[in-house]
């Protein structure tokens, strides 16, 4: 394919202070394949150094040298969601659009329909919701996604947030900064974790991971799956193995989500769901905001049905600054950022430039990167999607100002 491409990439605002001229470490750890033997991204070359902030604009996923040798227009901007943004602007012309869950460019049906020449949507990341799938599948896109770039570093956030929520972590901090020593505040919800029953919604690459992180604090584990794990796998970490995520949340003190959010998963986690949890139960969700309901995890955390709530994930992104999850009760939310430590980004940027190389060679991507093509789920997306849209609501983020 050697005719020139407009590439869109939208992609996060650079820290407030600037983008950064040093960095708190001098280097990331190689790592030379994923747990589950997949091989690491494979591009034939790189232009960053692992280890800079590359989500960023000035980051660019240190593509910008690529592709304007090739002679490409590379357009990168942040300015997504108000009304005639950047983004609008220019996706009437764009061939790809690369875009990170952390800030998404919402693919709807209206944007997709507005660009004749779209044939390929990249996620910088996993987890393709924010473009509407079914309008993808019906104009014959690709879809595709770095499968397994940050399903570890989810991973470990997810696990950082069950400990936080357990051990009412963030409270204790606040109490230090504010130059106090309220011992009997501080402790007056933590709780040991050990002997807990602790479950996770999909045991996928990151739900697997989590559970192999939290074995060795002796609680009993919980999973459920459209698939079922191997009995080796089962018997190593002790599971129980829950048909459905009903019979999962009335055996849990701890729930972890990590299915992709799609038509199926929609609001699982709602009024219903959540009132057949044990009382003073805490969800963690670092899979996608829209998989629970907004208003009935606020009632929860309220009336002490859910003792707290944490994850990263929102909907939509960015929130808008009143949205209710930023007031609720006994919460431990961060950001959208477990996916986009230094070290996912590395992964991510290299694994985006491989996907690109192949699409422009007119080579096929792999089959675990694809979550549409040839209009339908494929890869990785026939496995673990299923077809529709989930973009809807999306325009609501226009409402965050900074
Ligand atoms: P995987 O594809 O490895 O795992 C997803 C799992 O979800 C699969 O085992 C799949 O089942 C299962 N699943 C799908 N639908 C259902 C359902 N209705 N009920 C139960 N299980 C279901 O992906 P990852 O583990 O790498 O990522 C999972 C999700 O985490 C992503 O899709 C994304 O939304 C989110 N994520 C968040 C990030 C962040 O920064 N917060 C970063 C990366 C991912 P099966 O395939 O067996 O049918």
């Amino acid at each position: 394919m050697n005719q020139k491409q407009k590439i869109l990439c939208v992609l996060y605002d650079d820290p407030v202070s600037g983008y950064p001229t040093q960095y708190a470490r001098e280097s990331i750890p190689e790592l030379k394949q994923y747990p589950d033997g997949q091989s690491m991204p494979s591009p034939a070359k790189i232009d960053f150094n692992p280890g800079d902030l590359l989500g960023s604009i000035s980051g660019g996923l240190g593509l910008k040298k690529f592709l304007e040798d090739q002679g490409h227009e590379f357009v990168v901007t942040s300015d997504k969601d108000v009304q005639n943004s950047v983004f609008d602007q220019e996706i009437v012309d764009a061939d790809i659009v690369i875009s990170q869950p952390f800030w998404p460019a919402y693919l709807t049906a209206e944007r997709i329909a507005k660009a004749p020449n779209l044939k390929l949507a990249i996620t910088a990341g996993i987890g393709s919701d924010h473009v509407d799938l079914q309008a993808a599948i019906e104009k014959n896109m690709t879809v595709c996604e770095v499968t397994y770039c940050n399903s570890i570093s989810v991973a470990e956030h997810a696990v950082m947030q069950i400990l936080a929520l357990v051990r009412d972590y963030i409270p204790q901090y606040k109490w230090v900064i504010d130059g106090g020593w309220n011992i009997a505040d501080s402790v007056s919800r933590s709780y040991d974790i050990e002997g807990m029953d602790v479950g996770v919604v999909a045991a996928g690459r990151i739900g697997l991971a989590v559970l192999k992180r939290m074995k060795p604090f002796d609680v009993n584990l919980h999973y459920t799956d459209r698939h079922r794990l191997s009995e080796d796998v089962e018997k190593d970490l002790n599971l129980t193995f829950h048909a459905d995520v009903e019979s999962l949340v009335k055996s849990c003190d701890v729930v972890s989500i990590h299915c992709p959010l799609h038509p199926e998963t929609e609001h699982l986690f709602n009024e219903n769901l959540i009132s057949k949890m044990k009382k003073g139960s805490y969800i963690v969700n670092t899979a996608r905001g829209k998989i629970c309901e907004r208003d009935a995890i606020v009632k929860a955390l309220e009336t002490g049905q859910l003792a707290g709530y944490a994850g990263d994930v929102w909907f939509p992104q960015p929130p808008p600054n009143d949205h209710s999850w930023r007031m609720m009760p006994n919460h431990a939310m961060t950001p959208h950022t477990s996916g986009t430590s230094l070290s996912a980004q590395a992964r991510y940027a290299a694994g985006v430039r491989e996907i690109l190389e192949c699409w422009f060679a007119e080579k096929p991507i792999r089959d675990e990167y694809l979550i549409v093509q040839g209009g339908g789920l494929a890869g990785t997306g026939a496995h673990s999607y299923s077809e529709g849209n989930t973009t809807g609501g999306s325009d609501e983020a226009s409402k965050f100002k900074v």
